[in-house]
């Protein structure tokens, strides 16, 4: 017995020796939800419902050009569910999502200015759904990013979980089928134009990856059926935000640590209906700091990346948007020998499918 434990410990004491990764508190998100203020189905008593049973920590409402839910029922946590109220600012296109502002630009004001009117504010904004399609047996005209010279949003939603599952329903018998399998069409990660943008975006400039869900609950005429109910939305796509601290159940320096952690690029997109397990970590290391995902730093050598994972993955590192290396387990750890913008993408179970996707490090020259 005595040996067994001992062991255990030789092996703990191992594992941490090789993985004394920065220490981050992790919480999951469920961003990008309608409510009953625009056209979502539910209240937002019965969403945050819907958020405590899947075990939301963070909920981030984004009702079309409205922050009612700031007045009824109120930012902050309601149980043990932080309510971030925040909007999707919607002109005809080029749909931004935002977070931590008073007042919301009008939805007619030119891009440029909504954003400059968010970022005035201290106020976060991200591209909704940039390359979305529309779909023609949903009725559904295409709310793409068509501005592409704009810059100076914080970030761009890598993965949208109703865009993206809408580019499947060809008719009527695909939109069925495909509403008995919401997940399906997430099996193997995000479009890869949005994965493509993303990366030519973060050469250019730091932009944060976020992934949303898009949640309205509405109902499909003649059936129980919703696309989708919330339960099954918020088992969908997270975001997953790292924190230096703990959460305190305080409103006020929650939802600034929150704020924090999403403008800097601290957090990662997770298929959740994969699982939910905490514990993923990405950094980078040399022998004078460790820096995390989302972080800037100037290349030296000796320096590595590394990750851990909670369950054996895939592993994709993608630097500049090109794989450079894949490996399997619980671990990461290579050398980097050249400056480059660093993300990786970890696939899981028997059939390979698309899991989590980090921020990248931007290696600097
Ligand atoms: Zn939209
Ligand atoms: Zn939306």
């Amino acid at each position: 017995m005595r040996d067994r434990i001992g062991k255990i410990h030789a092996k703990t004491r191992a594992t941490r020796a090789m993985n004394p990764g920065p220490r981050y508190y992790e919480y999951s998100a469920v961003l990008h939800v309608h409510s009953r203020y625009s056209d979502g189905f539910g209240t937002v008593p019965e969403i945050l419902g819907q958020a405590r049973e899947a075990e939301v920590d963070i909920l981030g409402l984004t009702d079309h050009d409205t922050r009612r839910a700031a007045e009824d029922p109120g930012e902050g946590y309601h149980g043990r569910v932080l309510l971030l109220v925040g909007a999707e600012v919607t002109p005809r296109q080029n749909h931004v999502l935002t977070w931590f502002t008073e007042t919301l630009p009008p939805a007619n004001e030119p891009l440029h200015t909504i954003i400059q009117r968010v970022s005035d504010q201290g106020g976060l904004s991200f591209i909704a759904h940039p390359n979305d399609r529309g779909n023609r047996t949903l009725r559904l005209p295409s709310y793409r990013w068509t501005e592409r010279d704009i810059r100076d949003f914080t970030g761009i939603e890598v993965w949208n979980h109703l865009s993206h599952w809408s580019d499947r329903v060809k008719g009527i018998p695909t939109g069925l089928w495909n509403l008995r399998l919401p997940w399906r069409v997430l099996y193997n990660g995000p479009r890869a134009e949005d994965l493509a943008l993303w990366d030519r975006l973060a050469q250019e400039r730091p932009t944060v990856g976020i992934g949303g869900v898009d949640a309205h609950a509405v109902p499909v005429p003649r059936t129980h059926w919703k696309v989708f109910s919330y339960g099954v939305s918020f088992h969908a796509i997270r975001t997953q935000i790292f924190l230096t601290e703990p959460l305190s159940h305080q409103n006020g320096p929650d939802l600034q640590q929150i704020k924090r952690a999403l403008r800097d690029g601290h957090c990662a997109i997770m298929a959740a209906h994969l699982g939910r397990e905490k514990g993923f970590r990405y950094w980078i290391e040399d022998p004078s700091q460790v820096q995390f995902m989302g972080d800037r730093v100037s290349f030296c050598p000796k320096m590595r990346l590394r990750g851990i994972s909670p369950v054996k993955a895939i592993w994709h590192v993608v630097r500049n948007g090109g794989r450079v290396h894949t490996t399997s387990g619980h671990l990461l750890d290579i050398p980097v020998v050249e400056p480059g913008c660093y993300r990786v993408e970890l696939f899981r179970g028997k059939k390979g499918r698309a899991w989590i996707y980090s921020n990248p490090i931007y290696v600097e020259a």
